[in-house]
């Protein structure tokens, strides 16, 4: 009997031991997109082989746009359209974006065009876009369209004065804004302190939405950074921040013990560390 109770003490620490990481504060939430999916070949495959919580948004009119679009899917890696949207200086964007002075229809149009072609999309951030975000009459057609596609949509945020998470809003389209950007520097070790500010400001406010491009050190900074995560912060696709998911952290299968002692706990039994007695 006492080895039973013994046993009994065993088994309620281990109990406690694994049980402990699900009793402290609820995980931060870190979630990076990586835009401009869909150019270089190299760099994509190095962003498709990590976790598939790192969300990709592709460029309807790369090159490799449907093969991208199809490789997430299969991978179950959330999926947006990065809808070029005009900026404010001079670049020329891709063909098929959005530009100030477009029509409901063309919106309509360009918006369908691209779902087509990123047909596992579930969102729409913008690729550059200041002029077009702080654009009422674009943004109000915008969120219309997305609206209708069941999209839902993440400022990347490149102006301060963005209008598109308010209109978002006012058209029932669920909107975030996005945090971080992981690589305006292309430098190793300033890719690396952004990635550390992110995990910062996840563990400050709950939620780090960032934004990074498929470029050989930001690459280098997630292969390194995802691996040495704190515990404290769990990685998450976007599209769980839309659909407001409780982010549970995985559980070590230990947590499968109940309480009920199991037949091969009926003494006499010899006691194997971790597992409960097997039968003499
Ligand atoms: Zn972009």
């Amino acid at each position: 009997m006492r080895k039973l109770v013994r046993h009994w003490q065993k088994s309620a620490v281990v109990f406690a031991l694994f049980l402990s990481p699900l009793v402290v504060a609820q995980s931060a939430k870190l979630a990076i997109v990586i835009d401009d999916i869909g150019y270089h070949q190299k760099e994509d495959a190095q962003i498709y082989a990590m976790p598939t919580e790192i969300s990709v948004a592709i460029i309807p009119s790369a090159p490799h746009a449907r093969q991208r679009n199809e490789q997430a899917k299969q991978q179950g890696r959330d999926v947006l359209i990065h809808m070029p949207m005009q900026p404010l200086g001079q670049q020329k964007i891709e063909t098929g974006g959005l530009k100030l002075g477009l029509s409901q229809d063309e919106v309509n149009d360009r918006v369908q065009t691209a779902k087509r072609i990123v047909s596992h999309a579930i969102g729409m951030n913008n690729h550059m876009g200041s002029a077009a975000t702080s654009d009422s009459a674009l943004m109000t057609k915008l969120m219309r369209s997305l609206k209708e596609q069941h999209l839902f949509f993440l400022d990347s945020r490149t102006i301060g004065r963005s209008v598109a998470g308010k209109i978002a809003k006012e058209y029932g389209v669920k909107s975030l804004d996005r945090h971080i950007f992981l690589d305006d520097s292309d430098l190793y070790a300033d890719v690396q302190r952004q990635f550390q500010n992110a995990v910062r400001y996840a563990q400050k406010n709950g939620t780090a939405i960032v934004i990074g491009h498929p470029r050989k050190n930001t690459v280098a900074v997630l292969q390194a950074g995802l691996k040495n995560l704190p515990k404290d912060v769990q990685l998450v696709g976007i599209g769980s921040l839309w659909r407001n998911e409780k982010v549970v952290p995985a559980r070590p299968f230990n947590l499968l013990f109940n309480d009920i002692p199991a037949p091969t706990s009926v003494a006499p039994f010899q006691s194997v560390p971790l597992l409960r007695g097997i039968p003499d």
